[in-house]
């Protein structure tokens, strides 16, 4: 067999996350050239001859872990709840002042501050929704920041066209005009999205939501989205305060009105989905919408009515269910783990049983599931031969794991907490042993603090 660039040997386990969730036990490696994973094997089979090894003594590995939904520069006003936010548009008002403040400094800093995060936390893709611009280019930023820590992204090139003089929810002055708003996502379509299989950044559409974005940047996203074959972005019944504006101003649900604006097509996934009807999630199953489950989102609040998310509801009816972190400001944490494993408590409290949610049903909502969602089934999400290489270690011989000897899924997801050990973008290093290669975190931090201090200047 011919030479690979990197020799992945001696795991603990595999967990492939192929079709099959087949987990290649005691001593299985992995293969890598050109960024492609090329083979794969367990301890009976010989390992081609390789430029480099990695010792995975003790590791499970993963796909690396996929986030389909957040909002990197909330990162800046972080953990800022106990002043007492309650439903959403509150959440809105409350925020809104600070982020309109947003400068390029603070989208770069808070990008590669997010990013950094996520990678320590298993992630290999991340998706940023940015739906403020106070700036021109504001999603060139991001992408180049991405494209220098060296994770893939998805760049939802977010808006909101609906200002308050329209009944929007949106400070004056926020709003977007329309005509720019659909010059600069095709801009950044020609421009950015790479459409291959390996693609490291690719450009999706994402008006905000139906309480800040007009119906025409929706029916508008939608024709351009078919043009170019990028992919259609959300957030929708997401909140009760949204089912009762959307109520009131189009005299349906939510869900309805995306579906009557064309939004219902297999290349639409949208954020959260608290609230669906039964005849919804057979619709939203038929037609392959896509949903990203934000879990922390849905209860740091306090939790929302008739919450959390019934995910185990969703995937019965055969809808495509990812998991996503959701800004740092609805969340407060950044970490693909941690909203992986909360994904499994809170399914098994709502449903009440262990059946609601496997560590194993989590790990695929984390890999498979976000990376249909993205768009990206087959080559990102997967151990499989010719996926990326993007690939998470994780470290299952300390204190947190001792005594976990029948299933590392399981245990990696039910224990805790956990951090990646190692991680690879495209067989690139973004992770090794336990630290981002090539970043000075304390400098990342000290820059990215100074921009968090003058945005939260402006809450008071
Ligand atoms: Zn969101």
């Amino acid at each position: 067999m011919k030479t690979v660039d990197l020799l992945i040997v001696n795991s603990q386990s595999i967990a492939t996350m192929n079709d099959e969730r087949e987990v290649i036990r005691d001593g299985g490696w992995i293969g890598i050239r050109d960024g492609i994973i090329v083979a794969l094997g367990n301890s009976d089979q010989i390992p081609p001859p390789a430029e480099k090894l990695f010792d995975a003594t003790g590791c499970l590995m993963t796909p690396g872990l996929v986030n389909s939904h957040q909002h990197l520069y909330q990162n800046l006003t972080r953990s800022m709840k106990p002043n007492g936010v309650t439903g959403l548009t509150e959440w809105f008002w409350t925020y809104f002042p600070m982020w309109k403040e947003l400068d390029e400094e603070a989208i770069r800093t808070s990008v590669r501050l997010g990013l950094f995060e996520l990678a320590l936390s298993g992630c290999t893709t991340a998706t940023d929704h940015e739906y403020i611009h106070p700036f021109p280019f504001l999603m060139d930023a991001v992408i180049e920041e991405a494209v220098e820590v060296g994770m893939r992204i998805m760049a939802v090139r977010g808006s909101m066209t609906l200002g308050p003089e329209q009944g929007g929810v949106c400070l004056p002055g926020m709003e977007e005009d329309e005509e720019d708003v659909i010059a600069d996502c095709i801009r950044l379509i020609e421009k950015w999205h790479d459409p291959k299989d390996s693609a490291m950044v690719q450009v999706a559409l994402g008006p905000s939501n139906l309480m800040s974005s007009t119906e025409t940047v929706f029916t508008r996203s939608a024709e351009i989205a078919k043009k170019y074959g990028v992919r259609l972005h959300t957030h929708i019944a997401d909140d009760p305060d949204e089912t009762e504006y959307v109520l009131e101003h189009f005299g349906k649900t939510p869900l309805e009105v995306l579906e009557s604006l064309g939004w219902f097509t297999k290349g639409t996934w949208c954020a959260h989905v608290v609230y669906a009807s039964n005849a919804e999630m057979d619709r939203l199953s038929a037609s392959g919408v896509s949903v990203a489950h934000c879990p922390s989102a849905t209860v740091i609040d306090g939790g929302l009515p008739g919450g959390p998310t019934p995910v185990r509801d969703l995937l019965n009816a055969g809808v495509n269910v990812g998991i996503g972190c959701d800004g740092a400001t609805a969340g407060d944490h950044q970490s693909m783990w941690m909203e992986t494993k909360t994904a499994l408590l809170l399914s098994r409290l709502r449903e009440g049983t262990v059946q609601a949610m496997t560590a194993m049903d989590a790990l695929w909502l984390a890999t498979r599931g976000s990376a249909k969602a993205l768009g990206r089934e087959g080559n990102i999400g997967q151990l499989t031969l010719g996926a990326n290489a993007d690939i998470a270690a994780w470290k299952m011989d300390g204190i947190a794991y001792a005594g976990s000897l029948v299933d590392d899924v399981t245990a990696l997801l039910q224990g805790g907490p956990a951090q990646v050990w190692s991680s690879w973008v495209g067989g690139v290093p973004l992770v090794q042993e336990g630290k981002l290669v090539g970043v000075d975190v304390s400098a990342e931090v000290t820059r990215h603090t100074k921009s968090a201090r003058r945005l939260q200047a402006f809450s008071q």
